[in-house]
This record gives structure tokens, C-alpha cells and sequence, in this order.
């Protein structure tokens, strides 16, 4: 635990979770001035290793995020896994939980958030909560194989998502355990041509902004490239997903960055996930935007006037660098900033393991294949 002492004259943001989200905070935080806390599991966290104050401790664990908030004048969140009822123990004490549990339980529970996009009329999937394989099998029937079948709670990149080709790999998958407080979810095997991100920032007051919406290519389930803006998408439907993305924002009264993550089909646009706090498909915003999806975040849970999201080129892709064979990304600086020194290259500091996301690259510039390539040939470098 760290004590630092509070100013009257800055506010102080305290973000649960010490991820690469909450480490790359940490620099608009510095550039605006604000005191930033972090919530991190350990002093080898990301965020830990470059924020100095660092509390130790669970998002789960009441005390340790009750003592972490007492002195923060906002609680923001780089994951979506604090309980709901930690979130209104800390309201209960006047302190501005942001993005508030109401809003905050979409991002936790894919049922609740399918349940409430369809509410608010937003265009999602065909769905069903299924309790057996029998019940599964019946919506089968109705979409046909292949089908999606989801975890409600406890996915990310991909794990916890199964595309089911027939009622044997069903029954195999639902014999598994699911998470805790988690339901079986099946949705149709969406043909999408491309998948779209619309990432938006609203602040408490109701000011919102929207951010050029991106294509996001994910391999095995994990991102893997972000093309801002999304190629071939004509300006219609760009509105209407930056729309789809500002209503959902409104009618969920999300605040700070929410990124709404859609299939399209070359027809129309289906909602498939929500985030309400900075997303890897926003990552290009900090070399390639006038204001980064970070700084953005921040300026939304102070209540801030935002930060114009717009591009500063015509385009910018960005790389995530997975965890590969070689465990020192370093050694892989002289050569990559030597070839293309317009490169950016973030490292978030965190243990290389195969698969996992330990950084990230980025180019800005004019023309999307030119930028691909360089982003290409340096993700390679580092992934070995
Ligand atoms: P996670 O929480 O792990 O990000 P998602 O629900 O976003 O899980 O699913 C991960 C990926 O699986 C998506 O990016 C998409 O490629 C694929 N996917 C998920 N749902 C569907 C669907 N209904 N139809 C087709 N593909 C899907």
C-alpha cells in the first residue's frame, strides 16, 4: 500500500486493475496533471511497475478496494470485474464510481447486455440463454449449425467463445464448468464480412464524442490489427455505426469510453460486445487521434470538456505484439526503430507467454497497405 497525500487543487482518478489499460493511462494522467492510483494485484503488474501510487490488493476483495478509493475522487476501472455491489458500497460513500454499476453490469454479463441492447433497439444477433444441450439443440434448429455458444461471464480473447459444428463437440463444450454466476449463451455464427469497432467517450454531463470507427482482425480469438478508419466502409454506414455506438452510450448512461464492437454483414450492423473503459481497438488514438482514447477517458469520468477524437492522418494501423518465442522484446528495439523510425512501439513491461499481449505498434500515416506492412514486419520482429 502507498499513501500519498491528497491535493485540493487536482483531482485524483483511481483506476481497479493494474493492465496495460491503466500503464497507458498513466501518461495522459501525468500530461494533464491529475494524481492517478492504481488498484494492481502486484508490484509486477503493468500499471504497478510505472504509476507510484499503487495500492496492493483483489478488485474483489471489499477492503482492499474501499481502502484503494478513500481519498479518489472518481473510481474508473481498466477491467469490468469489479462486483457490483463493492461499486455501490463505494457510491454509498460519495465517491463517483464511473462507469456506474448499472451501466457496468452490460460489460460483465453478455446475457444482461443482449438482454438490454434489444431493450434500447439496438441491432444484435439471434440469442438465447440455453440451460441444457437439449435447449441448445432446439436453437439449433432454428439458426442451424454452425452456431456461437458463450460463456456469459468470464471470456476475454476469445476464450469462453465456441463455434459448434454439431451436437456431439455441443454436448462435449456444455460439459465443462462454467464460470461463476455465468450462463450458457447461443447465437447464430453471424457471416459477417468484417468486424467494426465504434468507440465512444461520454462524460457525466452528456457530452459525447465519436471516434472514427475501425476494422479489428482477431486470429484464434484475440485481436490482432486495427485499421482506423475501417477500409471500404462508406460514410453511411460509418454514421450509423458511430450512431448505434453514441445511442447505446446514452441509453445505458455509460461514462468514459465505451467501444461497441459490430459484425458487418455487407448488409447491416449487429452489436456483438460492449466495453465500457479504453479498448485495444482504440489503441491507435494515442500516435493517430487528437486526443487518445486515454486521455479522452479521463477527461470523461472528471466531467472534463472532451478532447476532439478525430484522426491526424488519413489513417493509422495499429499491431499487437502476442507473446511469441523470444522473452526479451527488447532486443528487438535496435533493429525495428533502425528500419522505420515513423514506427511507435508501445511495451506494457509484462511476462511473455505464448499468445499473451504484452505490446503493441503503431503507424500514421497515408496509405492503409503501406502502413499495414510496416506495422506487420515490426509485430513480426518482436513476436520472433
Ligand atoms: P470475447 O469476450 O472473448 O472478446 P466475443 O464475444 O467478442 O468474445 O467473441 C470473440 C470473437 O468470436 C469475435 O470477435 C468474433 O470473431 C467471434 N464471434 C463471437 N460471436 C460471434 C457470432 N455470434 N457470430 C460470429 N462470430 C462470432
Amino acid at each position: 500500500m502507498s499513501a500519498s497525500v491528497a491535493r485540493a487543487d487536482r483531482p485524483r482518478v483511481g483506476m481497479v486493475g493494474g493492465g496495460q489499460l491503466a500503464r497507458m493511462s498513466a501518461a495522459p494522467a501525468a500530461a494533464l496533471g491529475i494524481d492517478f492510483r492504481v488498484l494492481a494485484t502486484s508490484r509486477q503488474e503493468s500499471a504497478a511497475q510505472v504509476v507510484s501510487d499503487v495500492f496492493i490488493g483483489a478488485h474483489d476483495d471489499e477492503h482492499a478496494v474501499l481502502a484503494f478509493a478513500d481519498g479518489c475522487d472518481v473510481v474508473t476501472f481498466d477491467h469490468e470485474h469489479v462486483p457490483p455491489p463493492i461499486l455501490e458500497k463505494l457510491e454509498a460513500r460519495g465517491i463517483a464510481v464511473r462507469p456506474g454499476p448499472h451501466a457496468l453490469i452490460n460489460a460483465q454479463d453478455k446475457a444482461i447486455m443482449r438482454r438490454t441492447l434489444e431493450g434500447a433497439g439496438a441491432p444484435v444477433p439471434a440469442w438465447r440463454v440455453v440451460e441444457s444441450v437439449d435447449a441448445a439443440e432446439e436453437f439449433a434448429k432454428l439458426v442451424g449449425y454452425p452456431f456461437i455458444l458463450k460463456t456469459s461471464r468470464g471470456g476475454y480473447d476469445g476464450k469462453g467463445v465456441w463455434r459448434i459444428e454439431d451436437g456431439q463437440q455441443l454436448a462435449g463444450v456444455m460439459s465443462g464448468e462454467l464460470p461463476p454466476g455465468a450462463q450458457w449463451l447461443a447465437e447464430e455464427a453471424v457471416p459477417f464480412v468484417q468486424e467494426l469497432s465504434a468507440q465512444v467517450a461520454r462524460s457525466p454531463s452528456g457530452q459525447s464524442v465519436a471516434y472514427p470507427v475501425v476494422r479489428t482482425v482477431q486470429a484464434d480469438g484475440i485481436c490482432s490489427e486495427v485499421v482506423a478508419p475501417a477500409p471500404g466502409l462508406d460514410a453511411e454506414r460509418a454514421v450509423a455505426a458511430q450512431r448505434i455506438a453514441l445511442e447505446i452510450a446514452g441509453s445505458l448512461n455509460v461514462t468514459g469510453m465505451l467501444a461497441v464492437e459490430m459484425f458487418d454483414t455487407g448488409e447491416e450492423l449487429l452489436v456483438n460486445e460492449l466495453a465500457m473503459r479504453p479498448h485495444n481497438s482504440g489503441h491507435w488514438s494515442i500516435e493517430g487521434a487528437v486526443t487518445s482514447q486515454f486521455e479522452n477517458h479521463l477527461r470523461a469520468v472528471l466531467d472534463l470538456p472532451l478532447g476532439s477524437p478525430r484522426l491526424r492522418a488519413p489513417a493509422a494501423v495499429m499491431m499487437n505484439i502476442l507473446g511469441g518465442d523470444v522473452g526479451d522484446l527488447y532486443s528487438a528495439y535496435r533493429h525495428v526503430f533502425a528500419r522505420d523510425p515513423g514506427l511507435k512501439v508501445h511495451l506494457y513491461g509484462k511476462e511473455v507467454r505464448p499468445g499473451r499481449k504484452v505490446g503493441h505498434v503503431t503507424a500514421v500515416g497515408d496509405d492503409v497497405e503501406e502502413l499495414t506492412m510496416r506495422a506487420r514486419h515490426a509485430a513480426d520482429y518482436f513476436m520472433g
